[in-house]
């Protein structure tokens, strides 16, 4: 790719000041200095440095953040600001987009790659792969509810979702529900067809993979390997 092209990814600042890097000799690949942003490298077998430090090159990025309320899971929105828009400038630069929406007031756990298969592994319906929310409703869950939950619920469009897991707590309107799909508004439908309404709902589990605490809503980090390599 070209060099100017990769040090812009790699966050290195924008297209003109990663050109005025390059002119003021600051850029390196295998010790030789770059200085025409057209010129092609190889990131996986040239070693490319910026100022002395070596770039570290990452084909994908995967990210993992606490979606606060408010905030629109899609790449770009006229009116509201979007989970991109809470990216620094270097992670928004790979062009990510969110793995499967939540809605603009339900929190959580969302991840953000660059990379499709990795986004379509977690998101096939055929992966049937497990989400779990906390969810406060308006009203006492019933043990009824649960069993309902267990067999699957009729939608108002007349789907049936899969058997869910609802634990109720204490007190009985504060639930946590693993579905293993992700139909349009799910977790509000499948409370409205037992006549209860979701009055908050967050996102804490994806697979095995639990939201990190440490993290305040609208905060985000990098997944380790571990993770990405656990969900794939
Ligand atoms: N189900 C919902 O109803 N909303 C979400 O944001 C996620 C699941």
């Amino acid at each position: 790719m070209r060099i100017d092209k990769l040090l812009a990814n790699s966050g290195y600042g924008s297209r003109k000041e990663v050109k005025q890097l390059l002119k003021q000799g600051a850029v390196e690949v295998d010790g030789k200095k770059a200085k025409n942003g057209s010129v092609h490298v190889n990131p996986e077998s040239e070693e490319v440095t910026v100022l002395g430090e070596v770039l570290e090159y990452r084909e994908f990025i995967y990210l993992l953040m606490n979606k606060p309320q408010g905030v629109i899971s899609a790449t770009v929105d006229d009116m509201h600001e979007t989970v991109i828009d809470l990216l620094e400038m270097e992670d928004a630069v790979r062009d990510p987009f969110p793995v499967g929406r939540l809605d603009k007031d339900t929190e959580g756990l969302i991840l953000l790659t660059n990379d499709g298969k990795f986004s379509h592994a977690l998101t096939s319906p055929k992966k049937g792969v497990k989400k779990t929310y906390e969810a406060t409703i308006d009203q006492e869950v019933t043990e009824a509810d649960v069993n309902t939950f267990r067999k699957g619920v009729v939608l108002d469009d007349g789907y049936q979702t899969k058997p869910a897991q609802l634990i109720r707590k204490d007190p009985a309107a504060e639930v946590a529900l693993t579905i293993t799909e992700g139909k349009f508004h799910q977790v509000k439908r499948m409370f409205e067809a037992v006549g209860k309404k979701v009055l908050y709902l967050k996102r804490v589990e994806i697979g095995s993979l639990a939201l990190d605490e440490s993290l305040e809503p609208g905060e985000y980090r990098d997944m380790t390997k571990e993770e990405v390599e656990m969900l794939f």
